[in-house]
């Protein structure tokens, strides 16, 4: 049979699956056809060379495998009921506890057995136990009984498994049992491999179909490890291919108005209105998106930049730019906060050189919004500055040329795509040049993998004369030192805020503890300073009578919940207190610190966290505590949530990694992506003979991850 249409045999011809379990099979874990079972990876290993001596087992934490052999199972009657079993080996004693399942234990084994068990050890006066270990019977005491296959293998897959599929015999030893049985029955005959010959010679990859069994019931050790490094090579190949090919088509594929001539605007602009010398960094970012811009492709950059590394002067630059070639220039901002200060920033440079700005967000009056159209439609306008209401089918521009995408990673990437569809119709026919900024740095893999279509460029200096932030973690039993620290820093005429988390599940008692927390702070601070509240439910006129009240040092004290998150510039503020700070992501806190050291004093950021923390929380809060560094933090931050929680976005546009870790990993995301375009470059569509299987599998990996192998 053609290794095709084996493969797609569908699961109900394994023995051992009958109806029921294949239907569980395809609801629970995908799996309808033997390639979907072979693709089944393993989450775990069951290591032999790992195997320990019960006399050695330590009260360390970590998890033990232990083999050896089970005493009489006893069933403990009582409150909780129990079973218990010894486990025996040359060193010595082991107890095994069940709380639940008990009856079930009982009648899978019994004494004599011999079996590997695995888990995490508990210390019961002095002595090790293990509670519902995992447990793998090397060999069957049951006369008559077949030979266990796996008895004897170095290294054991363990599947996970889940309750539907536990109901019908398929935990993770059941469902090892059906790898097994497939695998066993696949003739070996060799299935084609879809990667070029070259490529697999040059990179040292084993065939694909000796990966994909080694990755199941390896022989040994390095063979597991090249079977794994198969199957990420093929993960991470695979979807740089297609950006590689989407990236080529957009080069290729779409014109943009090309701004050759850097003209007057913009020179007036350099020579004599900039308020401060650009840092080196900003400067070569500049020249990055100049020479962009120059071509006749539409430029589509991300600049990342830490907090407060003057990304708007950037945005700037690159907007006169455009307005030099007589284009209009879209600004699109998250919020409505940083709407209003990208205007302010905006209007105070681009007033003076008689360029016309105008405001659209979704809390735009009906006549200010007709007008506001007609003066983008008919080109008097040249800058728009708006949320996501820019967005929307009645804006029309004239001659659109640039759109600047202000902290980008808060839009999703159908948003972008809109943006993009809009333009195309405009500007004659021609697509805008695309600047996004972002201050949530990405890891580099990261934006290899996630942007992959994307160039990059990144600001890594801040401008002179900046302190770094110091950071604590403090608990409620600080609180009125905590205080007093405040109180100090306002007495010496600074600002601070005091953020709450504001989590969408438990929006209600959120917005009370921000509520009941400015009250406090009103009291506290009754007659030496003044306290805002800002938050999302605020209508946005009453948003901005706030913010205008700390920009001008009016209100001391800002309680906000994350509204401030991103962009907001207030130089004096110098301490910025985080309640619950275990309650936000990492580059979430990094943002808020982001919101002071704006200065040229000392800044501060408190963390007040809880008496308790979970392990993963004080990792977290140590990072912020350690670094400041942004591009470290995000590494923590992404190892910590994986890359689709990390983008913040169901629309993230990655496909489910099984085995690659973008972070650990980072070497082969680097390696795909360069052989990857080196590919394309040579054969865009390809059509070679020698990549024609190549072509098919990609096309199928394309339909599999719903991933579009172009962009519109
Ligand atoms: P972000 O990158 O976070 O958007 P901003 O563009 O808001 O940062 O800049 C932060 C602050 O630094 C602003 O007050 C801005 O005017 C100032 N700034 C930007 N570039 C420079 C520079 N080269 N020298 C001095 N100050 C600068
Ligand atoms: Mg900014």
């Amino acid at each position: 049979m053609e290794a095709e249409a084996y493969w797609a045999t569908p699961i109900t011809y394994l023995s051992g699956v009958g109806p029921k379990r294949a239907e569980v099979l395809a609801t629970e874990l995908g799996v309808r056809t033997f390639a979907d079972l072979r693709a089944l990876l393993p989450f775990r290993y069951i290591t032999r060379e790992h195997l320990g001596r019960i006399a050695d087992i330590r009260d360390d934490g970590l998890p033990i495998t232990v083999t050896g052999t089970l005493s009489q199972l006893i069933e403990v009657p009582g409150r909780r009921k129990r079973v218990t079993a010894g486990l025996l080996d040359a060193s010595g004693a082991l107890e095994l506890v069940w709380f639940e399942g008990a009856s079930w234990i009982k009648k899978s084994y019994k004494a004599g057995d011999a079996v590997i068990a695995y888990g995490k050890p508990s210390f019961y006066g002095g002595r090790p136990q293990l509670v519902h270990p995992e447990l793998e019977r090397l060999t069957d005491s049951t006369p008559g009984a077949e030979p266990n296959p796996w008895a004897t293998l170095p290294i054991l897959p363990v599947y996970a498994s889940t309750d539907a599929l536990r109901r019908v015999g398929l935990d993770a030893r059941g469902l090892r049992k059906l790898v097994w049985a497939l695998l066993a029955k696949t003739p070996p005959e060799s299935e084609p491999d879809p990667l070029p010959a070259a490529l697999i010679a040059t990179e040292a990859l084993p065939p694909l179909s000796d990966a994909l069994r080694d990755v199941h019931f390896p022989p040994d050790a390095a063979r597991l490890e090249a079977a794994q490094r198969r199957v990420k090579f093929d993960e991470l190949f695979y979807f740089q291919l297609i950006l590689a090919r989407r990236r080529a088509h957009r080069r290729t594929g779409r014109s943009a108005l090309p701004f050759e001539r850097v003209g007057e605007l913009f020179h007036r602009f350099y020579e004599t209105g900039l308020p401060f010398a650009l840092t080196e960094a900003q400067k070569r970012v500049v020249r990055e998106i100049r020479a962009d811009l120059a071509r006749p492709e539409p430029m589509n950059r991300l600049v990342q930049g830490d907090v407060g590394s003057g990304k708007t002067m950037v945005a700037l630059l690159t907007l006169l730019i455009a307005l030099d070639s007589q284009c209009q220039v879209a600004v699109l901002a998250p919020t409505e906060i940083l709407v209003d200060q990208h205007l302010r920033s905006f209007t105070r440079y681009l007033n003076p050189l008689g360029v016309r700005t105008v405001r659209l967000t979704g809390s735009t009056r009906a006549a200010a919004r007709r007008e506001v159209l007609a003066l983008l439609a008919s080109g008097a306008a040249q800058v728009v500055v708006g949320t996501h209401a820019l967005l929307e089918p009645p804006v029309q521009f004239a001659r659109l040329g640039l759109t600047v995408i202000d902290e980008q990673h808060k839009f999703g990437v159908m948003q972008r795509a809109a943006l993009w569809a809009k333009a195309s119709a405009h500007a004659e026919g021609r697509y805008p040049h695309n600047l996004a900024l972002t201050a949530t740095p990405i890891p580099r893999t990261l934006a290899l993998t996630a942007y992959g279509e994307v160039d990059v460029s990144v600001i890594d200096e801040l401008p002179p004369g900046r302190r770094p932030i110091r950071t604590v973690l403090r608990t409620e039993g600080h609180r009125l030192r905590v205080l007093g620290f405040v109180s100090e820093q306002l007495a010496a005429g600074r600002q601070a805020y005091v953020v709450y988390p504001l989590i969408e599940d438990s929006l209600k008692s959120d917005l009370l503890a921000a509520e009941s927390g400015f009250e406090f702070l009103q009291r506290y601070f009754a007659g030496t300073a003044r306290v805002g509240l800002m938050h999302g439910r605020l209508s946005s006129d009453e948003k901005e009578k706030v913010m205008r009240a700390f920009v001008a040092g009016q209100v001391q004290v800002l309680v906000a919940t994350t509204v401030i998150e991103v962009g907001v510039d207030v130089p004096n503020a110098t301490v910025m207190l985080i309640e619950n700070p275990e309650r936000f992501g990492l580059s979430q806190l990094h943002q808020l610190r982001g919101r002071v050291g704006r200065g040229g004093e000392q800044s501060f950021c408190i963390l007040m966290g809880p008496d308790s923390l979970s392990r993963e929380g004080r990792t977290r809060l140590n990072a912020m505590v350690e670094t400041s560094d942004g591009f470290r933090i995000a590494e923590v931050d992404l190892s910590l949530r994986g890359p689709g929680d990390f983008l913040g976005t169901r629309q993230s546009g990655l496909p489910e990694f099984r085995m690659a870790d973008l972070v650990a990993d980072a070497p082969l995301v680097a390696r795909t992506r360069e052989l990857a375009q080196a590919l394309v470059a040579t054969d865009p569509d390809l059509s070679q003979p020698e990549h024609r299987t190549l072509a098919a599998a990609l096309e199928r990996y394309s339909l599999q991850h719903r991933l579009e192998l172009w962009v519109a």
